[in-house]
């Protein structure tokens, strides 16, 4: 854990969420500050900074974050009009935070890109 990681303190539980799944290696929560009717962050309890380090580092974690991604959108009912599942990477990506997180969004048409 990663004391001064936002992500890594909700893991801890020392920062509150909304969490709507859990595994051992995973946790998701909604994202607080919504892009759509349903925003939720996928992250693996250890802490990575980013999807290359993630996927480097430990290749089976980042195979658990796609299968929690792909039971979120299940439960939330998102898997009949497809959804979109993005790794913001980096200062191009846009990324501003630093453990490795996948958005799950959907729930209406996003279209051709997320803002
Ligand atoms: P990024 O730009 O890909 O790093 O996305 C970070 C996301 O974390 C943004 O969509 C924020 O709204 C979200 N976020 C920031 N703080 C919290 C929090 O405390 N709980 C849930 N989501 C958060």
């Amino acid at each position: 854990m990663d004391n001064s990681c936002l992500f890594c303190r909700i893991v801890a539980g020392e920062i509150p969420a909304t969490v709507v799944h859990r595994t051992e290696t995973t946790l998701a929560f909604r994202d607080i500050d919504p892009k759509a009717p349903t925003h939720v962050l996928v992250i693996p309890v250890e802490h990575h900074a980013d999807v290359v380090a993630l996927a480097t580092a430990n290749p089976s974690a980042a195979a658990d974050v796609l299968a929690t991604a792909a039971a979120v959108a299940e439960a939330e009912g998102l898997t009949g009009d497809g959804f979109r599942v993005i790794f913001n990477t980096g200062a191009h990506g846009g990324q501003e935070v630093f453990h490795v997180h996948a958005h799950v969004v959907g729930g209406a048409p996003l279209g051709p890109m997320l803002a």
